[in-house]
């Protein structure tokens, strides 16, 4: 929606809401929420909301503690769901610095700064549909999550194995009331695990979708006594959560993928920028699966990518090329999770295509074969290798790779960079319930 500031003022005094929820991500790709009164409003809409920013993650330099919060009006929204205080509504924000620059650090900011160089190839919009898996398991008394399941279900199962039904219905009717396009929602193939694709948008509002789509569907689960988690592979040994990116170039003659009359009926643009996809696979991945948990679900077995390689035609590798063409012809990544920061998770996918069009990549060839039935030396002759095996591995393809600085920019590259470190040392330290297991008695 396009609300201008008098729309703004008039929806509030119609719909009487009574609080602001200002929202923004950080690096860590948590959502942010600054809650203010409606007092607050005039202030909000001519850019004068200031918050302390020191506290947050990729925001940490002192000097910098004073922030301003710019509402995307176009992101106003009331939530469905009621306060006994009153109506709340959310508005997504891009966070300036006191001289009146944005802030590099944001991460949305930076998405938008990586649309421009897109605009400037030529290009009207990078589209996106992901396709976000979760868990729903049963709560504890105190609200805590358990690692019950709630149900015993498997893909497409219908009532009454698949108890989540009801929860997932009630995700997709509160999703439709807040403008998603739901296309489909089902039961995934792991016991409690479900799917709930939405109509693709363009990058900025994907990655909003995104985050609002979380928030929507832990909320939701909540009122029905259960516990969504969007932790990439929750239980180990059944199948964990992906968010499959399925992306595209638009110019004004529609979808620069499609060419009825190239291989496969992909266009060059579509091919260069699979090449940059695949040149970068290694280096995104701390991106795309930025959890040390990420790397638990990326193992041969479970449906989940292990090697880079992309097909035309078979399911399962790292980048497939759906079956449909004209305005649907795209590519889908298949590693991301939902943990991913999706503002960052696109710019880095986005910059290295649009490296792969700068420099026409050529693609490897597609693997058409089952890779998880190939032999190492197999998988040699075809030039096919390994994703990163860890949060470690990922995080050293990453520092190495200028395409991905240059898509994070120099301030959240570093910050992520350091915050992961830390993240994967703290890891490093624990000894795992496997390994007592594994060693007691052994040794
Ligand atoms: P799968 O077959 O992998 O399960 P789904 O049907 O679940 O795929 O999801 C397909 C996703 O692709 C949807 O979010 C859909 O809106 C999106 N999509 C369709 N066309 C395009 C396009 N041109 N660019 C990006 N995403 C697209
Ligand atoms: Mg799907
Ligand atoms: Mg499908
Ligand atoms: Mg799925
Ligand atoms: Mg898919």
């Amino acid at each position: 929606h396009d609300y201008s500031k008098d729309d703004i003022r008039r929806i509030v005094k119609e719909e009487d809401v009574k609080f602001l929820r200002l929202m923004f991500t950080d690096v860590l790709g948590t959502l942010k929420n600054v809650e203010v009164p409606i007092s607050q409003l005039d202030d909000l809409l001519d850019n004068k909301l200031m918050f302390d920013g020191s506290s947050i993650e990729g925001f940490v330099r002192i000097e910098e503690s004073d922030m301003y919060l710019h509402p995307d009006l176009s992101t106003w929204m009331i939530f469905p769901w009621s306060s006994e205080r009153g109506k709340i509504a959310r508005v997504i924000c891009e966070v300036y610095k006191t001289n009146g620059e944005p802030f590099e650090g944001d991460p949305r900011n930076n998405l938008i700064r990586v649309l421009k160089d897109m605009k400037d190839a030529g290009y009207t919009s990078f589209n996106i549909g992901p396709e976000p898996e979760f868990f729903l398991f049963k709560m504890d008394e105190n609200g805590k999550p358990t690692t019950k399941l709630n149900d015993h279900g498997s893909y497409f199962d219908m009532a009454p194995l698949d108890l989540g039904g009801n929860c997932r219905r009630d995700i997709v009717l509160t999703l439709e009331e807040m403008g998603f396009d739901v296309e489909a929602a089902h039961h995934e193939v792991a016991p409690g695990q479900h799917e709930i694709d939405f109509k693709y948008a363009d990058a900025l509002n994907a990655a909003d979708n995104i985050q609002t789509f979380k928030l929507v569907v832990k909320t939701v689960a909540r009122k029905h006594g259960l516990y969504a988690t969007f932790m990439p592979k929750p239980l180990s040994g059944i199948n964990g959560s992906g968010m499959h990116l399925n992306m595209s170039l638009f110019n004004n003659d529609g979808d620069a993928f499609y060419d009825k009359d190239g291989e496969l009926q992909l266009s060059e643009t579509a091919y260069h920028f699979l090449g940059g996809l695949m040149k970068h696979a290694k280096s995104y991945t701390a991106i795309c699966n930025p959890i040390v948990n990420s790397y638990k679900r990326l193992v041969p077995g479970y449906e989940a990518p292990v090697y880079v390689a992309w097909s035309g035609s078979n399911r399962s590798p790292l980048i497939r090329v759906p079956n449909a063409r004209g305005l649907a012809t795209r590519l889908e990544l298949r590693s991301a999770d939902p943990t991913a920061n999706p503002y960052m998770a696109i710019a880095s996918v986005l910059e290295a295509g649009l490296d792969g069009l700068r420099n026409e990549i050529v693609p490897p060839k597609s693997v058409d074969r089952n890779i998880y039935h190939m032999n190492a030396q197999e998988r040699k002759d075809n030039q096919i290798v390994n994703l990163p095996d860890d949060l470690l591995d990922g995080l050293k393809e990453l520092s190495s790779d200028k395409t991905m600085k240059h898509a994070l920019g120099e301030k959240i590259f570093n910050s992520f960079l350091a915050a992961k470190h830390l993240e994967y040392d703290a890891y490093r330290a624990q000894v795992s319930e496997w390994e007592r297991d594994q060693y007691m008695e052994q040794y």
